[in-house]
């Protein structure tokens, strides 16, 4: 497969293993659509609560189908887990990430982070730290401005090869961050285990506060779990100004969502760190 660290994912197709049982006519046009390069990266602004300045930015993958417009993720990653071909998206999508960052960086004038979502299968790929390292040396991006997304599923796949990978990320200076914190099924042992830096509170949580005590209580027993951890916490999903308030006022250092930042376009993200350098 021939890669490229440009903003569209333009490669040869590869080998498919199985049949997949889902739509299967979506496969197809995946196919087509890596050597068509009609794969992208939006990015989203991770904010600091109190001054809302930008910290860094999720990567978020967009398929823009010619006839069929943008596929939502939730449409195609499962597909790309299942046939494989997230492992070669995904090694494109940390590669022009890092890149990306850079071009960021000069914007800001200031450092930022970028972080990449891991899918369970890239993190099992025996290649996967090669493709780490190759992102971070084509890029010239230094480890330690790279966050890496898991969810607590892909940990508990394999603990023994999960515990072995992150210590090779942390010797990289990459930060780990757990996704859609508390979604899963695990105990929290993990975080015991494994070198985490990050929580990431999921939507669910998020989305009816502050009016639901529950999921107040649930993101205060976070916070607080964080804080004792030496972690820090990102909230996602937050949409309104009384959600921003809330979680700020309980010491959530963090915010991404629509409130201060929907995933945009790399050349909309540059402008929005423009306006932040004159905020
Ligand atoms: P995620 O990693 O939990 O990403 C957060 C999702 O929440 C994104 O959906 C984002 O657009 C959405 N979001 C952010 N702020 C708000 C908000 O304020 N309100 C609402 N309603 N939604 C918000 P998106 O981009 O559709 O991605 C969905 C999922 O697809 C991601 O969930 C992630 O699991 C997966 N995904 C996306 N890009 C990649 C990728 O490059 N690699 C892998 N492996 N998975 C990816
Ligand atoms: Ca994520
Ligand atoms: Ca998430
Ligand atoms: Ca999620």
């Amino acid at each position: 497969a021939k890669e490229t660290g440009k903003a569209r994912c333009l490669v040869y197709s590869p080998r498919t293993s199985g049949a997949p049982e889902h739509d299967i006519s979506l496969e197809a046009a995946m196919f087509q659509a890596v050597r068509e390069g009609e794969f992208l990266l939006y990015y989203q602004p991770i904010v600091d609560a109190p001054t809302r300045r930008i910290q860094g930015f999720e990567t978020l993958m967009r398929w823009k189908h010619p006839t069929l417009g943008m596929v939502p993720p939730v449409r195609f990653i499962p597909i790309a887990e299942t046939n494989g071909l997230i492992n070669l998206l995904g090694a494109w999508a940390l590669k022009a990430a890092c890149v990306q960052l850079k071009q960021f960086e000069e914007v800001s004038k200031r450092p930022l982070y970028i972080s990449v979502n891991i899918s369970p299968r890239q993190f099992r790929n025996d290649k996967f730290l090669e493709v780490l390292d190759h992102a971070l040396a084509f890029s010239g991006m230094n480890g330690s401005q790279l966050v890496l997304e898991i969810t607590e599923g892909t940990l508990m796949i394999d603990p023994v090869h999960a515990e072995s990978i992150l210590v090779k990320m942390a010797e990289r200076q990459a930060r780990i961050a757990i996704d859609d914190f508390g979604t899963g099924y695990s105990s929290l042992a993990y975080l015991k285990r494994f070198p985490i830096s990050v929580l990431k509170i999921d939507r669910a949580f998020v989305k009816d506060l502050p009016d639901s005590p529950k999921d107040g209580a649930i993101c205060n027993a976070v916070l607080d779990l964080a804080k004792h951890l030496g972690l820090s916490v990102v909230a996602e999903g937050v949409e309104t100004e009384a959600q921003l308030d809330y979680l700020d006022q309980r010491g959530c250092q963090y915010i991404q969502g629509y409130l201060t930042g929907k995933p945009m376009p790399a050349h909309a993200a540059m402008a929005a760190l423009k306006e932040d350098l004159y905020a």
